[in-house]
């Protein structure tokens, strides 16, 4: 398959584990982990940063002009990748419930997701990746050997994402965490542009009674069938 690029793409709606998943299967492939995700993170966390108002497209598209990001190994199995935003760590900033949201709405912005998926390609150019998303193997690598899409009950992402945000010591309000998820969800799958969605040739994933280990095996028994 000469033409197809080697590359696994994980897209899938909030908190259903795909980081994890990922960071995971990139491992034990020897693949580099791509968050996307996280580049979306930094460009809202720039946009807070400036005092730049998300829904203001001409104005987040100045700050595009001057975005330095830079993706670098996580320093722990446990921990997220390490994200540089013009020279700083911001990796913990990035991840906050209110950069989720403003995220959310960046993503939305088609400057936004032009230079981003630009920058995402040429990370990707010369394979061994695993890409995790919510477009990955649709707009990004629609050309990627392996593709996946991750899903599970809304209720199971929230309770996830309430232990994670728990073993960080933060004050978690349950139902807050579930109704933010499923907004999130809603604002993803609605908008024009790249829309969270399965890409015709993945496989979808349900991971609602699955563990982390057993996703990870099933994928890695198919990737290597193919
Ligand atoms: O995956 P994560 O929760 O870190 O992504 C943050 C936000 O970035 C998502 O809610 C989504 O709006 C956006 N995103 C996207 N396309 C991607 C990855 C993330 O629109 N490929």
């Amino acid at each position: 398959m000469p033409d197809r690029l080697k590359v696994v793409t994980i897209d899938g709606p909030s908190g259903v584990g795909k980081s994890t998943i990922s960071r995971k299967l990139a491992a034990r492939m020897n693949f580099t982990y791509l968050d996307t995700g996280a580049m979306y993170r930094a460009v809202a966390l720039k946009c807070k940063q400036n005092g730049v108002d998300v829904s203001d497209e001409a104005a987040v598209a100045l700050l595009l002009e001057n975005l330095d990001i830079q993706l670098l190994p996580a320093l722990s199995e446990k921990e997220e990748v390490r994200v540089i935003l013009d020279g700083k760590d911001v990796s913990s900033l990035i991840r906050s419930p209110e950069v989720s949201m403003m995220a959310s709405a960046v993503s939305a912005l088609p400057s936004v997701r032009e230079c981003l998926t630009r920058m995402q390609q040429q990370l990707g150019a010369s394979g061994k990746v695993v890409a995790e998303g919510r477009d990955t193997g649709t707009i990004v690598f629609p050309e990627a050997i392996w593709k996946f899409y991750l899903d599970a009950a809304p209720e199971e992402r929230a309770r996830r994402r309430i232990n994670q945000l728990r073993s960080r010591g933060e004050v978690v309000h349950e139902e807050e965490i579930l109704a933010q998820i499923l907004k999130r969800d809603r604002d993803d799958s609605v908008r024009t542009i790249a829309p969270l969605k399965a890409a015709e040739d993945a496989e979808v994933v349900d991971s609602t009674r699955l563990r982390a280990d057993e996703v990870i095996e099933h994928m890695l028994g198919r990737i290597n069938r193919k």
